[in-house]
This record gives C-alpha cells, structure tokens and sequence, in this order.
C-alpha cells in the first residue's frame, strides 16, 4: 500500500459531502472586518463560529501593546525557554495570572494544545490512572497517550459514572487523576463539579480541570467553572489558553501545588518547541487586564447568549436545554448538516458544521458560539438566518 492510500477513504467521505466551496471544513475567511464580521467568498457574514468570547481579537488597547512590543522586543523569539531563555514578559505574564487565579504556579505554553499535551501528558505517566469524562477535548485524550497512563473513561457529565469507576479502583483511586472541562466546546454544557469535588473528597484524587472555554465566562471574576461553583480549592491544577476570550494564542497550566514548577524540567511541550511571541504575550497580558476590569463583557456575553438561546428555541429548533455562549443547534443527516450550514452563509451568517463521530447521537450539528461584541442587532440577524431556512430544512432540523 502507498503512503497516502490510507487517506483514500478520508478523500471519498469529504467529497460526497462537499463538492464545492465554502467547505465547512478549514473555511477559507477571505475578510475579517471586525470580531464579529467577515467576508466568505461573496458573502458578507456574521461571525458566530469563532471563541471570540469577550470580542477582544480588536481591542485597540490589544493591538497597541502588541505593536510596541512587535516594535521593541521583534517578531518572534526563535527559541525554547529552557534552552534559549524567557523573556520578562513571558514571567510577567505567568505572574499576572498566578496573581488573577491566586496560585502560587503559572506555567505558559505556546498553545492550549501543548499546554494539555505539556501538563497531562508530563504529570500522567504509565503507572498512573485518568478518569477521563468521555468528551473531553482531543489534546487531553493524546496527552494521556503521550503519557501512557491508563486512561478510564466515565460517561459524558456523569458523576455517578465516575464514582463506580473510583470505587473499582480501591486504594488506587487516592492517586487517580480526574479531567474534565469547565464548559464543553461542542454542547456548551458544564461539568457537574459540586458532585465531583464531592466524590474527590470522599475517594482522593487529584482534580484538573480544562477553563479553556469558562475563563472570561463563568465566574464572579472570569476564572471560570471552579470560580461560579466556589470549588477552586478543590482543584489541583487550572488548564486555559490565550485563543478564545484572551483573543490570541498560547495555553497555561495553574497549581498550588508546590513541586509544580518542576514540571518545566520534565515536559516535552514545554522544553522543545519555542516560547510564544512577544506581540502575543503583550496582547494576552493587555487582554487580561480588560477580563479582570470589564466585567461588563462577561455580562453582555451572557445577555448575547440569552438573547440567541431564546430566539432558536422560539423557532423550535432543537437547541442545548440552556443557555451558553456556546449554543448547538441539532439537524439531521450529515449531508442534511452541510447543505444547512452552506444556506446559513448564503443568509450571511457563518457557524460551525460539527459532523458524527464529533457530535452525539449520529446527528449533525451546528455550534454558535456568541461573543461579547455582537451586538443585539447581529443577534437578531442570526436568529433571523435560521428563521429563513427553518421551513426550508423543518424535517432536518425536526422543527416543531
Ligand atoms: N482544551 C479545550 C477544551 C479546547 O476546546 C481547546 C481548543 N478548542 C484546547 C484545549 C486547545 O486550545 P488551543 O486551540 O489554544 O490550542
């Protein structure tokens, strides 16, 4: 068999679905114009498949920091911070978010990936057991890979699940490692951590949880899950990224613990691959600023959330029970799901396609995901998008 013939039932499965462009999937975005809008092909949309949640990926106090560091630090600093050296704002940064997340350790990475991949895959090695909840995020899942722990699954927000799990192990489970993630990216829905930080202080454990999609969202502060629920001292370790309400890229990994700073010594994703940009580091810290002062983002996000989680159910769309700045909307067959995500631009509106195995159930699904810089009126466009093709595509999406 040649190399890339393994590719081959890859190639078939994309083209009887998409024959042209836009293609749902790698979506060529020919403008930006502003966080919320954009150019696809001859198409001027709304952009509402982005995890530009506190709408910062324009904020001109963002772009300023950005330029002069671009300006006084260059473009890039062509190395790894254990071989080549941190700069000072690399450490800044760490301690501005130690400080946000009251930890004593902040490590940062050059994506949310290699942050999972870094932390995870470091922290969990062969003798050691994760308690996965099944949909967790594809970096945790090849970080326990990388890792070679024994990987457990439990069903998807199921404490129950898990506690049988825990139980099976015996003593062992003192030492499990549970995961799970603040907000899941493709149902919008939050992990039950009052149940599960219960069930840890019974069985033992140590608690990480993903924020990369609750931090700037959830939380009197924008910490996150952990923060809404005031469970932070349950958690052991704070995963993020700088690419969804921080507007930029970069991942890090939060811990009280103590030895946690040794980590840096031992993790791969950490040690070979170069340290993020200086421009990015300014954004992130300049952003960060803007999540700790600006509460009212957090607060039009969640009104924007609101006010699209009401329009789709009003339409009887079959929507997520509720609201989140992530609101996926079920419809049929795969081919059913593109042909839907393709008129949706055509009515100037551009969302996520999320296909089976990817989303539950066999159904395919769309993911809007709301942003603090929609304004009421773009809310209204996009409820009115689906208003359009809601007779169009009724068996599909099975309106009522
Ligand atoms: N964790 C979760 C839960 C995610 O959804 C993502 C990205 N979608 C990541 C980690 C990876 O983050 P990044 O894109 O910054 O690498």
């Amino acid at each position: 068999m040649a190399l890339f013939d393994k590719f081959n039932k890859l190639a078939q499965e994309r083209t009887a679905l998409i024959q042209a462009e836009p293609s749902p999937f790698g979506t060529r975005i020919d403008e930006i114009y502003t966080p919320t809008e954009g150019r696809i092909g001859q198409w001027r949309v709304v952009l509402a498949g982005t995890n530009n949640y506190l709408g910062l990926t324009f904020d001109a106090e963002c772009i300023k920091a950005a330029q002069q560091a671009l300006e006084h630090e260059g473009t890039g600093t062509t190395g790894s911070r254990m071989a080549n050296g941190s700069y000072g704002s690399h450490m800044a940064l760490e301690e501005e978010l130690g400080d946000f997340f009251q930890r004593r350790s902040v490590i940062v990475f050059s994506t949310g990936y290699l942050a999972n991949l870094g932390i995870i895959g470091t922290l969990a090695g062969p003798d050691d057991i994760v308690l996965l909840d099944a949909d967790c995020h594809a970096s945790i899942y090849d970080a326990c890979r990388m890792g070679g722990a024994q990987v457990i699954r439990f069903r998807h927000n199921d404490a129950a699940d898990l506690e049988k799990r825990m139980l099976r192990l015996g003593e062992k489970a003192r030492d499990a490692i549970i995961i799970v993630e603040g907000i899941y990216s493709m149902m919008g829905d939050q992990a039950p951590l009052n149940e599960i930080v219960e069930i840890k202080r019974r069985l033992g454990g140590y608690l990480l949880v993903d924020e990369a999609h609750s931090v700037g969202v959830l939380g009197a502060n924008g910490r996150g899950l952990a923060e809404e629920l005031g469970v932070e001292d349950e958690v052991d370790v704070i995963l993020g990224t700088f690419s969804k309400s921080l507007g930029a890229i970069g991942g890090f990994a939060a811990s009280q613990h103590a030895e946690f700073d040794l980590l840096r010594y031992a993790s791969r994703p950490y040690i070979f691959t170069a340290s993020p940009s200086p421009s990015v580091i300014a954004s992130v810290r300049t952003a960060l600023r803007s999540l700790r002062t600006r509460p009212e983002l957090r607060t039009q996000l969640w009104d924007n959330a609101r006010q699209l989680h009401k329009g789709l159910s009003a339409l009887g769309y079959r929507v997520s029970s509720r609201p989140s700045p992530v609101i996926p909307v079920m419809l049929g067959s795969p081919k059913e799901g593109v042909a839907f995500w393709e008129a949706l631009i055509e009515q100037g509106v551009y969302v996520n396609l999320v296909l089976p195995p990817a989303s539950p159930n066999g159904d395919a699904l769309v993911r809007c995901s709301v942003s603090a810089a929609h304004t009421p009126k773009q809310i209204d466009q996009i409820i009115a998008a689906f208003a359009t093709l809601r007779d169009v595509f009724s068996t599909a999406a099975q309106v009522s």
